[in-house]
């Protein structure tokens, strides 16, 4: 039996059914922004990889600095419980986040870190930050959150209750989700101030009627990802802040798809100037290699919770602080120190920006957007997965659409010429399967 064979008869994949009818493919080999990949056929196909596996593997596959990085760490230990222990790949990842996020110099700094495991464990993580804080502030029913619409924070129960209660997965649990506070989608990039205005006024009689119950305002910043990779404007994000400022609710930033580069800023806050109380970091955190994550906070607000009733902040995942997933982070920021990124990040949003403007003609498109290193062609109508999956692989790319969504977010180290041709791959496999 094939590889693909036996994976139909034992796994699941990310949202789909046990006994998958969608296509598969094996990875055999990867390398750079190269997949080697084998179909059901057993037919071989050399792609180049448009997702960066998920916003995550940001310097390539095999990427030698980090695979040393990973080998030096697994010859002096691979993993420890961080109850009571410490460790130098730990604490240089701390100091190391803190002093890239982002600041101001009239905001308290984000200079506490908590390693979690994955995504949404970071903002199962921040959630429940924001209401011990709230709670040790002298304000014990603030237990809700305000979101806007179109959001995707994860897949865990209180993540879930915070993503978009009409496209996320609300109606699947009724019942199980908290009742959360969910603004209208802010206007996208470019509208014009009078509809800004009016967003404005929303939210904001939105916070005013629930702010005794609102522990924390929390949203993608200027981009949003699997809610529907929609670019809003990015004055909405100091809509938010003033918002927030005033009614004593904290900011939680999601930076998990959007931070270490990916739109043009190192986190996507700073196309805004702002800075959160809380902020939430993953996928490409270690280039894609290991699943780990971080919530970064306030002095204040760590100082408030660990003073509060509890008297610590309530989470202590397994494997937190896992020192081979934090060498190989301490590998990737290495990397990213040196500011080369942008200059990649801006050459990939040329190229896409170039060759995707194309499938702007096709009766079947809607719009096509780009920012930072991220393409976007939405379609007017839902995706064949299937079928512009496999024609992308006819046409030397990897591709993972979604909804109404055929999109891009290529690894920072991918030439000008590997961006023309996934940029091409993807127009010619929409117009292969959804007409030019
Ligand atoms: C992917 C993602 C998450 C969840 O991260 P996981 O590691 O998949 O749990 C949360 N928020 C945003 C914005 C994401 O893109």
């Amino acid at each position: 039996m094939s590889v693909i064979q036996r994976d139909r008869a034992s796994l699941w994949h990310p949202y789909a059914p046990a006994s998958g009818s969608l296509p598969l493919w094996e990875v055999e080999d990867a390398d750079g922004v190269t997949l080697r990949l084998r179909d059901e056929t057993g037919r071989r196909h050399e792609v180049l990889d448009a997702m960066s596996s998920w916003w995550a593997v940001i310097h390539g596959y095999r990427n030698p600095v980090l695979d040393a990085a990973a080998k030096r760490q697994l010859d002096t230990f691979s993993h420890v419980m961080f109850g009571g222990l410490t460790h130098e790949p730990a604490v240089e990842l701390a100091e190391r986040l803190v002093a890239v996020a982002p600041s101001a110099a009239d905001r308290p700094r984000l200079e506490r870190v908590f390693l979690a495991d994955s995504g949404s464990v970071s903002v199962e993580v921040a959630l429940k930050l924001a209401v011990q804080f709230q709670t040790a502030s002298g304000f014990p029913r603030r237990q809700r959150f305000l979101s806007i619409r179109g959001g995707y924070h994860g897949d865990t129960f209180a993540a879930m209750g915070v993503c978009d209660p009409v496209d996320g997965m609300h109606s699947a649990f009724p019942g199980l989700l908290a009742a959360n506070v969910f603004a209208a989608r802010p206007p996208a990039v470019g509208a014009p101030p009078g509809e800004i205005a009016e967003w404005q006024a929303h939210v904001e009689d939105l916070a005013a009627e629930h702010a005794n119950e609102l522990a924390a305002i929390i949203v993608e910043p200027v981009l949003q990802g699997a809610g529907g990779m929609f670019i809003y404007a990015a004055e909405c994000l100091r809509i938010l802040r003033d918002i927030a400022d005033r009614h004593g609710i904290l900011l939680i930033l999601d930076e998990i798809a959007t931070g270490f580069g990916r739109t043009g800023e190192l986190f996507a806050a700073q196309h805004a100037g702002v800075v959160a109380d809380i902020m939430c970091v993953g996928k490409a955190l270690t280039g894609g290699y290991l699943t780990l994550a971080a919530m970064l906070c306030t002095g204040d607000v760590a100082a408030r919770v660990s003073s509060g009733g509890a008297g610590a902040l309530l989470h202590g995942p397994t494997f937190m602080g896992n020192p081979l997933a934090c060498s190989v982070a301490n590998a990737s920021l290495g990397i990213l120190d040196d500011g080369a990124w942008r200059s990649d990040v801006a050459r990939i949003g040329s190229g896409l920006a170039a060759g995707l403007e194309a499938a702007n003609a096709f009766d079947a498109v809607k719009e096509v957007r780009t920012i930072g290193a991220v393409g976007v062609i939405e379609l007017n109508t839902e995706v064949d997965v299937a079928a512009v999956t496999s024609a992308a692989v006819g046409h030397g790319v990897w591709l993972r659409p979604f909804r109404n969504l055929v999109y891009a977010m290529p690894a920072y180290i991918s030439s000008a010429e590997e961006v023309r041709r996934m940029a091409e791959g993807m127009v010619a496999a929409v117009a292969e399967v959804h007409g030019p």
